[in-house]
């Protein structure tokens, strides 16, 4: 079986990902890979779906025993993927997500050579503001902690191969499916079919 892809969707907080991602989840059946984390549940967060709420001590623990994937610290927390469901869902040929950020994304990579990295921006900076500030979740020193954030992600920017901006989410929507579509016809992610192919016309070819 052809095993499923690896996709890691980056981008600043705010930029409207977590949307983008949820749309093309309804059209689409893909594992999201629900992270790790040691910040606090925003208001309506159920442990286990957004994310795995744990403490610092857990959350080492489980790097220790190998059990994540990658990990990284964003503003003053810990978020890391968990190793083996990513692994287990895509043996099964299940396309996985991860939503991580910029320096998680780049290990992926490096483990992962075959991961297709997405970045997803907001329209403009001053765009990004609004929507933070609209989501009404986090304090102004918060905001401004992830603006700086998003900044210094910006300049890891040119890592990813693909960019798409979140201007209408439709638009968005469909870019990320296509994407997707895209990268199933690639000859490198289907050697077994090539494989196949190309020994039935040697077989032809001597009849
Ligand atoms: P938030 O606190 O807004 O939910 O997430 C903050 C940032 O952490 C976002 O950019 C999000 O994509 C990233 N993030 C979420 N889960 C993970 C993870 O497992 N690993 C890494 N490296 N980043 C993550």
């Amino acid at each position: 079986m052809q095993k499923g892809l690896l996709l890691v969707v980056s981008g600043p907080s705010g930029c409207g990902k977590g949307t983008v991602l949820k749309e093309v989840m309804q059209q689409q059946d893909l594992y999201y890979s629900v992270s790790l984390t040691t910040r606090a549940p925003r208001p309506g967060e159920v442990d286990g779906v957004q994310y795995h709420f744990v403490s610092k001590e857990q959350f080492e623990k489980m790097i220790a025993r190998d059990e994540v994937l990658e990990h990284a610290e964003f503003c003053g927390n810990y978020y890391g993927t968990p190793r083996d469901a990513v692994e287990a869902m895509r043996n099964e040929g299940k396309n996985v997500i991860l939503e991580i950020e910029v320096q998680g994304a780049l290990k992926v990579k490096e483990k992962n050579p075959q991961a297709l990295l997405l970045f997803v921006t907001p329209p403009s900076a001053e765009e990004l503001k609004h929507r933070l500030i609209d989501r009404g979740t986090e304090t102004m020193d918060v905001i401004n902690d992830r603006m700086r954030r998003a900044a210094e992600e910006s300049e890891i920017m040119d890592h990813y191969q693909y960019l798409v901006i979140n201007d209408d989410l439709d638009t968005c929507v469909k870019e990320v499916h296509q994407l997707i579509q895209s990268e199933h016809l690639k000859v490198s992610e289907n050697l077994d079919l090539v494989a196949d192919i190309q020994k039935e016309l040697k077989e032809m070819k001597g009849e």
